[in-house]
This record gives structure tokens, C-alpha cells and sequence, in this order.
């Protein structure tokens, strides 16, 4: 655990480090990294390691190109996957201008900002996400390895081994596991973390789907967090719960409030049900998360909360009612293919907007919402999310919230990049036109 450049570098020596990655993501969450020599490390912290921006997606400006990675001591980890002879550490990276400002086109920066707003108010922001995701025989098509169910026990899951050996090795860098079990479709898995505060955890994120795929391929096995690869069963989610914390308190409980929810709780649903429609686009960013949100996958399609109710976007989870640290809400449409940073920014934005402007909770909908027909939906006021990528990408496009949380930079060229993809995406001929239309017209 180390604080400063100091620790790091006493620890390196110590643990007979051969390599340090320094890794930072680009707009859409990919994992960067780059290695140095131990030799290096004292000059990388005091003035960063310089690299060529213009060849990061999302970082293009070709007269900005030259960019500093700066390591963030906090984060130096011993990588659990690689060799533990000489063993290879890591560190995530603040990315800056050549005048040391901060780069305004990273992710974390544009997390980081928005913890601060909500530091600002006292508050602590604390997220616990829950990344699914599938194991394939390979990464040439979606040929599953087992038949399980929910909570399927061996013989049926044949996932068990791998998840083992995944939690071995979150644990050995220090991570809490919760819950591990297989999932609702075949061959779908879920391992939980324990909640910790926000830049931890989307660190832990990243950390999580590479030690994921990593794991399942020394098994020979393929891991994806792709958000629907198989049509006709669940997709994979990544729900994130959350809560703010102020004092040591929970701000989101009051012991007296007939779903245990405070104003600034209740304030803060109502904001992330408003504007959740506009940041769909950074939850969900690919033209195949929309395949996922659809009725009947226990993946929501419309705006509304419940508490026990699995078809709603928004769920205050009531397994321990009334219990301080364990009340939160629970956001049901992000995928684990997104970018953790700017996922939780958004959200925390939506929600400190809510508070800020104390915003009304509708009554929540404990009624299965798929099986309304429209005009029982519109009675209810209940909308619903974008129904592909470029609904989403028009939505935040136009969204001054998201514009505001992500800055102008990213907001513009993640736009850019989406509505690329849609296009690329929507002038193929797909395998169901063929089939349908073929034989036919
Ligand atoms: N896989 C579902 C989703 O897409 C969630 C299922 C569950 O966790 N019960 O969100
Ligand atoms: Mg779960
Ligand atoms: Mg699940
Ligand atoms: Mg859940």
C-alpha cells in the first residue's frame, strides 16, 4: 500500500521489481499501458514519461500530440497474473499537457473533477459494480463451455475452476470479493467486489476485466465483456450500486422514511432517472449494448424504480432494510464493456444534479414494466432509454449535463466516434436480412 513516490520506489527495490507498466485509458476505456525499467522510475514521477497522443483514440490533435503520463503512486500494484519471480507492477497514470495541466481528453481527469464537485459538498462517493461476463472456447464464436443456470453448482458449471483462480488473483493484489457465481444464461458468469470509493473501484475495473481474460486464457478458455454476444439469452450487465457518504454517515438512509431513503437519497434517484436517457451513450456505448437492453432479459428498457421489482433501471435493493451502510440504489443499465471512468462520472453528475436541484422521485413501479402496453406505460409517465446507438449519441449530444461532466473535448469526439460506428454499423447486410428477405422478395 503505497502513498508516495518514496513507498514505490523502497517497494520496487524490496519485491526485486524488473517492470513497472504505467497505464491510462482512452475515450472509450481501452487499456493503454507502456513499460519502463525500474532505473527509470525516480525521473517518471518527478516530471512523467512523454508519449505520442496523437496515436491515442480520443487524444487526436495532432499540434497537442506530445503528452505526459504521470503515475499515480497510490495505485502501485504487483501485477497477480504475471511471473512472481521478478514480478511486474503497475500503476494508472494522470495524463498531461506538456505545461503540466491536466489533459482535458482523460477519462480519469474527467472523473476525478467530478469527485472533487462532490467532495466539495462533503461528500464521498462509493460504487460497487457487478461485471458479468461470458466464457467462450474461443474468440472465433460464441461456443459455450457450459450449460448452467443461476447460482448452477458443478457439475453444471464448468466455470467454477476459472473463477477460482480469478479470485485468487484479485485477492492477491488486494481486492475484496463478495459474491462469485454463475449467471442466468449458459457459459455466464459474475464475480462481485466489495464496494470502495469511486477512482478505486474504476481502477479496479480495469484491473478486473484484464485479470478476467487473462485468467480464462491460461485455462485455454476465451472471457468476453461483450454486453450481448448470443441472441435468445441474457445479456451481460455491469450494475453499479451507489451511495454517498458524508461524515462517515450514509446520506442516502433515513431510518424513518418508508423506503429508508433520505431527501438528498431520494433527490439523487430522481437525478440519475432524468438524465439517464442522455448518458446511455457513456453507459452503453456500442451499437450491440443496444441488443441488450430490450424486454424480457432481465435488462431494463424503461425509466422507472422499484425496490424488489428486477425489470426497472433503478432498484433500492431491500435485502437488509433499515441497515445504515447497506442502503443504496442500484443502476441497472450500464455494460461491463464500457469506460468505468466516465460511466461513474456521469451517474455521480446526474445524481449531484438531482440533489442540487432537489429534484422529485416519482412513485416507484413495482409492476413487471415489460408487461405494460403503451398506454398504461404513458399513464405512468414511464419513458424509455434510447432504443440504439445513435438515439443515444443524438441524446448526449444534446445533454448540457453530460457536455458539462465530460468537458467539450471528450464530449465532442466521443460523439464523433459514435456516430461513426452507427454508420459503419448500419449499412451492413446482416445475416437476419438474408435469411428473411432472401427466399422471399
Ligand atoms: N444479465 C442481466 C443484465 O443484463 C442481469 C441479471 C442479474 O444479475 N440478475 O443486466
Ligand atoms: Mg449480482
Ligand atoms: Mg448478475
Ligand atoms: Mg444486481
Amino acid at each position: 500500500n503505497c502513498k508516495n513516490a518514496d513507498d514505490v520506489l523502497k517497494a520496487v527495490r524490496d519485491y526485486n521489481i524488473s517492470f513497472v507498466q504505467f497505464w491510462f485509458v482512452d475515450i472509450l476505456g481501452t487499456l493503454k499501458s507502456f513499460q519502463i525499467t525500474p532505473k527509470e522510475l525516480e525521473s517518471a514521477f518527478e516530471e512523467g514519461m512523454g508519449f505520442d497522443g496523437s496515436s491515442i483514440l480520443g487524444f487526436t490533435r495532432i499540434e497537442e500530440s506530445d503528452m505526459i503520463a504521470l503515475p499515480d503512486p497510490k495505485t502501485f500494484q504487483i501485477c497477480s497474473w504475471r511471473p512472481s519471480q521478478r514480478p511486474v507492477a503497475r500503476m494508472f497514470c494522470d495524463i498531461q499537457n506538456p505545461d503540466g495541466t491536466p489533459y482535458e481528453g482523460d477519462s480519469r481527469w474527467v472523473l476525478k473533477k467530478t469527485l472533487n464537485k462532490a467532495a466539495d459538498k462533503g461528500y464521498t462517493f462509493y460504487v460497487g459494480p457487478e461485471l458479468e461476463f461470458f466464457l467462450f472456447a474461443n474468440e472465433k464464436g460464441t461456443q459455450i463451455i457450459d450449460k448452467g443456470g443461476y447460482f448452477d453448482a458443478p457439475p453444471l458449471d464448468l466455470g467454477n475452476d476459472i473463477r477460482r483462480d480469478i479470485i485468487f488473483s484479485l485477492e492477491e493484489m488486494g481486492y475484496d470479493v463478495e459474491y462469485s457465481h454463475h449467471e442466468v444464461a449458459p457459459s455466464q458468469h459474475e464475480i462481485d467486489l466489495r464496494y470502495s470509493e469511486c477512482m478505486r473501484m474504476a481502477d479496479t475495473a480495469m484491473t478486473y476485466r484484464v485479470i478476467v481474460k487473462k485468467v480464462a486464457r491460461k485455462h485455454g478458455i476465451y472471457a468476453t465483456f461483450m454486453p450481448k454476444p448470443m441472441y435468445g439469452v441474457n445479456g451481460s450487465g455491469m450494475h453499479v450500486h451507489q451511495s454517498l457518504f458524508k461524515n462517515g454517515r450514509n446520506v442516502f438512509f433515513d431510518p424513518n422514511d418508508e423506503y429508508h431513503l433520505s431527501p438528498e437519497g431520494k433527490s439523487y434517484i430522481a437525478g440519475i432517472l432524468k438524465h439517464c436517457p442522455e448518458f446511455t451513450c457513456v453507459t452503453n456505448q456500442w451499437v450491440n449494448s443496444y441488443k441488450r437492453l430490450v424486454p424480457g432479459y432481465e435488462a431494463p428498457v424503461y425509466v422507472a424504480w422499484a425496490r424488489k421489482n428486477r425489470s426497472t433501471l433503478v432498484r433500492v435493493p431491500m435485502y437488509k432494510p433499515g441497515k445504515e451502510c447497506a442502503t443504496r440504489m442500484e443502476l441497472r443499465s450500464p455494460d461491463p464493456a464500457a469506460n468505468p471512468y466516465l460511466c461513474f462520472a456521469v451517474m455521480l453528475a446526474a445524481g449531484l444534479k438531482g440533489i442540487e436541484e432537489e429534484y422529485k422521485l416519482p412513485d416507484p413501479i413495482e409492476e413487471n414494466v415489460f408487461a405494460m402496453d403503451a398506454p398504461t406505460l404513458e399513464e405512468h409517465g414511464i419513458t424509455a432509454l434510447p432504443g440504439n446507438l445513435y438515439e443515444a449519441a443524438v441524446a448526449m449530444k444534446k445533454s448540457e449535463l453530460v457536455k458539462e461532466c465530460l468537458g467539450e473535448h471528450i464530449h465532442t469526439n466521443l460523439y464523433k466516434n459514435k456516430i461513426k460506428e452507427w454508420d459503419a454499423y448500419r449499412t451492413q447486410i446482416t445475416e437476419y436480412e438474408l435469411k428473411t428477405y432472401l427466399p422471399v422478395l
